[in-house]
Parts: C-alpha cells; sequence; structure tokens
C-alpha cells in the first residue's frame, strides 16, 4: 500500500482550534485510526489498495441474573458497600478538588486505606475486588481530568458538563448498589448458564447469550453487576476485549447524512458502469411517534403534579411514574438507533462499502446551545451506533463537517431552493430529497464520486426491527 509522506499525523485531533477543523475528518473507530495512520487522509488517498488489518476493542456482554431472595440479598450487601466506598472516597476527592487542592485520580490512594477507614468494606469485598473498586474510582476521576482539558481546549460537547464523580445516590438520597469484580475473580460457566463469584465462592444463574466472549481470543474483563429499577432486574456486564479484523481497502465510499426528514440517508458512489448510486434511506416516523407519545404522558402526569390538593404519597408515586416514562423513551430510541445502525452496516457490508463518511452538524453545535442540545445529543448517539457497528463489520467511519451541505445543490454546486415534502430544487431543473442531496454532498467532500442517479432503498426503523418500504425502483436524482 501507498504510504505518503503526510502519512504520519494528517489526522486532526478534535478540538483544537474550530476554525481549522472545518475541513477535518475525524476517525470514528479502529479501522478510521488505522487507515489515517497508515494512509493519510482518505479524501486524497489514490490507486487501488487492500490490506488485512486487526484492532483490539473493547466490548460488553450482558447478562440477566437470576436471583433468588437469599442471591439478592448478598448482592444488595456486597452493591451497598461498594457504593459507600465510592460514596466515602469521591466524597474525600471532591473535597480536595473544590479547596483547589489537586485532583487525586489515583487508584492507591484508596487501596492504602484499606486497613483502616476502608477496613470493612475490604473484608468484605476481598482484595481482588476491593483492588477493583479502588480502579473504577480512579477511572472516573481520570475521566474528569480529561473532560477538564477537553473543555481548556474549546472541544465539548454543547450538552456535556463537566463535574467531578459524585455520589452512587438516587433521587430519595439512597445508596444505588454496585458490585465490582476484577477479571481474574470470576468465571463464567456458558454451559451451565452460571456466574461463579470468586472471593465469595458463589454461583449465580443467568440468562441471555454473549455476542463477544465466545470470540476466539477474547479476553474478559472488569465484571460490574447492578440493579435495574426500572425493569426490576439484576444485570451482569462483562467488558471484554477482542480481536476485530478488517480487509482496509479504498473501494466503494458512501456519504451518510444523519436526522432531518430522515434519521439516515446513505448515497454510495456508482456501484455499476452506467454510473448508478444506492440510496438508502431510513424514515424518523416511529422515532417522532415514541416522542411524542411519551410527551403525551409526561404532560398528563405533569398536569396531575400540578393539583395542590395532592398528597405527598400520591406526588412521589406520581414523580416514579414520570421518571419511568423517561426511561422507557430514552431506552426505545437506544434501541431503535441500534437496529437501525445495525441495518445500515449490514446493507452496506453486501453493497461493498469501504470507507463511510458521516456528516456531522459541527457549527450548528456551538452556535445553538439549549433545546437543540437533546437533539444534538441525539446526532451523537446516532452516529456513534454506526460507528460501533462499521467497526464490527471492518469499515472505517469518519465524521465531516456537513456545514452547508443542505443548501447547495450535490450535481452543480449552485444554491437549491427547499419546496415541499422536504425535497428541493436547484436552478438546472435538479429535483432531488433534500436529504440524499446532503448525503452527496458530503460524500463528495469526503473525496467520493457522486452518482449519476441513485436507486432508493427505504426503511422504516423502530425498536423492535426495520421494516422495508416498497419503492418504485429508480429515481432520477
Ligand atoms: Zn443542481
Amino acid at each position: 500500500m501507498p504510504r505518503g509522506e503526510n502519512a504520519v499525523g494528517g489526522h486532526a485531533v478534535r478540538g483544537l482550534e474550530p476554525r481549522a477543523l472545518e475541513l477535518e475528518v475525524v476517525p470514528l473507530n479502529a479501522w478510521a485510526r488505522l487507515l489515517l495512520e497508515q494512509l493519510g487522509d482518505p479524501r486524497t488517498s489514490g490507486g487501488r489498495w487492500a490490506q488485512a488489518v486487526k484492532a483490539r476493542v473493547q466490548r460488553v456482554d450482558t447478562f440477566r441474573l437470576l436471583t433468588t431472595p437469599e442471591l439478592e440479598d448478598f448482592l444488595r450487601r456486597v452493591g451497598d458497600a461498594t457504593a459507600r466506598l465510592i460514596n466515602m472516597e469521591n466524597s474525600r476527592r471532591r473535597r480536595l478538588f473544590f479547596e483547589g487542592r489537586g485532583i487525586d485520580y489515583s487508584w492507591m490512594s484508596a487501596w492504602s486505606r484499606r486497613f483502616t477507614d476502608y477496613f470493612e468494606i475490604y473484608k468484605l469485598l476481598g482484595s481482588a475486588n476491593f483492588h477493583e473498586a479502588c480502579r473504577l474510582i480512579s477511572d472516573q476521576w481520570k475521566g474528569f481530568v480529561g473532560l477538564l482539558r477537553a473543555a481548556k481546549e474549546g472541544r465539548l460537547e454543547p450538552w456535556q458538563r463537566v463535574r467531578p464523580p459524585g455520589y452512587r445516590k438516587d433521587r430519595d438520597g439512597q445508596r444505588v448498589p454496585i458490585v465490582v469484580v476484577r477479571f481474574d475473580n470470576y468465571r463464567i460457566d456458558l454451559e451451565r448458564r452460571v456466574l461463579h463469584l470468586g472471593y465469595w465462592n458463589i454461583e449465580v444463574p443467568f440468562k441471555g447469550k454473549p455476542r463477544w466472549l465466545t470470540k476466539q481470543g477474547a479476553k474478559q474483563g472488569r465484571l460490574i453487576i447492578v440493579y435495574d429499577p426500572v425493569k426490576k432486574r439484576w444485570y451482569a456486564r462483562v467488558s471484554v476485549e477482542v480481536t476485530l479484523e478488517s480487509k482496509l481497502n479504498n473501494g466503494l465510499k458512501a456519504g451518510v447524512d444523519l436526522g432531518r426528514e430522515r434519521l439516515i440517508a446513505l448515497v454510495t458512489e456508482p456501484v455499476n458502469e452506467s454510473g448508478e448510486g444506492v440510496a438508502l434511506l431510513y424514515r424518523g416516523g416511529p422515532l417522532k411517534a415514541d416522542y411524542f407519545y411519551f410527551e403525551k404522558k409526561i404532560a398528563e402526569v405533569d398536569r396531575m403534579l400540578s393539583d395542590p390538593r395532592l398528597e405527598e404519597v400520591d406526588r412521589s408515586v406520581l414523580k416514579e411514574v414520570r421518571r419511568r416514562f423517561y426511561e422507557r423513551r430514552r431506552r426505545r430510541r437506544d434501541q431503535l438507533f441500534a437496529n437501525a445502525a445495525a441495518h445500515l452496516v449490514r446493507l452496506c457490508g453486501e453493497l461493498g462499502v469501504a470507507v463511510l463518511l458521516l456528516g456531522y452538524p459541527r457549527g450548528v453545535a456551538q452556535d445553538k446551545p439549549g433545546k437543540g442540545n437533546s437533539n444534538m445529543w441525539s446526532y451523537r448517539r446516532l452516529e456513534q451506533r454506526i460507528a460501533v457497528a462499521a467497526e464490527n463489520r471492518g469499515i472505517p467511519a469518519f465524521e465531516i463537517p456537513e456545514d452547508g451541505t443542505s443548501k447547495v445543490c450535490a450535481r452543480h454546486g449552485c444554491e437549491v431552493v427547499r419546496g415541499p415534502r422536504g425535497l428541493i430544487r436547484c436552478p438546472h431543473g435538479q429535483v432531488m430529497h433534500a436529504d440524499v442531496n446532503a448525503a452527496m454532498n458530503i460524500l463528495a467532500r469526503g473525496g467520493g464520486k457522486v452518482p449519476m442517479r441513485v436507486r432508493v432503498l427505504s426503511f422504516i426503523p423502530t425498536a423492535s426491527k426495520v421494516i422495508a418500504v416498497n419503492v418504485k425502483s429508480s429515481n432520477p436524482a
């Protein structure tokens, strides 16, 4: 493969000078980083080449624990002790921080108190798991340091708040249990479907299939057990380090526009001799419907809550109901994003897409704080979902600034006029879906060849599945 002189350090570090970054690409997954390191900018790399590469990545397998009252009692006891440790340590470190005496992000400072302040907890957790809990605390504080640095360099997302790690407490001030187990202190028996916890010598049956643990060369890391108050169930989350493989190549590129009229619009470079590309459209209807459904439910609860005659006990019940509506809405959206991303990337694999270019409204991120933030946050979630799904399939994903991509005709570079039903019209008589046009512009910005025509495939993603919509085959885009 060609190795340009610009191969090293050619990629943008997110942040620095926002202006200078406008035309930079940002790698969104392991393959994109590898590609940048070895080849430089994907927009300018020429020639035909392919290379088989590997990358170690972190994934999580989640299992639902089948608990008895005794097991539940045990998990609550250990989980509460760990939460207490975290709260005490964070309280101490927060004091240091707010008094201007620096940031303590080491695990050793907690560990060194194991025979004094934390002796009871240390005995209950055992040394391996106490150690892992100290490392978890340290990781949180390191994350805080990273955010502070990002804030200083002006590269925070608009919705990001920089706060020192807080307390594991719910709204009523109750501690929220968490069990932390070191990689070498548990065993997952996939045949008997039991989780064996070493120090306590306890077996917990579970449900669920691992996606990553069974991969060749998989290495288990930290195990976290938490209680989900909405589902009223215990879950085990196992960090797994796995090796992924990719046949990196500079084959077909695809541009992706996120969430205007459509949730996702993707356009590929020409797939055949006649210059025809493929467009994949994912409609946002069910997402909006979910949003309004829950919005209505939440408004109903708010109305009831505003009644001054309401008794305190009813008030707390209603607040809990409201919290669950929010939670369910968030989960359904996440599930829908996951389904759409997996579906999109699978089709990309079948079409032979070798590089994904995702438009991201970076300018907007700085211009519109406030209500738009939740939207921006959604964009980011969806973008990350697609990037990880692509990583799993060996496809590099890059972020490309998309400012202005909706205002310009991808064919002629002239200004477009927005018409009804999400269509745009250019002075040369071109009529196109605004999102298809935006995706084409992103494709062009990423150095891709804009197709003359596109075959449109349309889908409706929901929280449970992705539905294919029958569309008349060719769209003279
Ligand atoms: Zn035009």
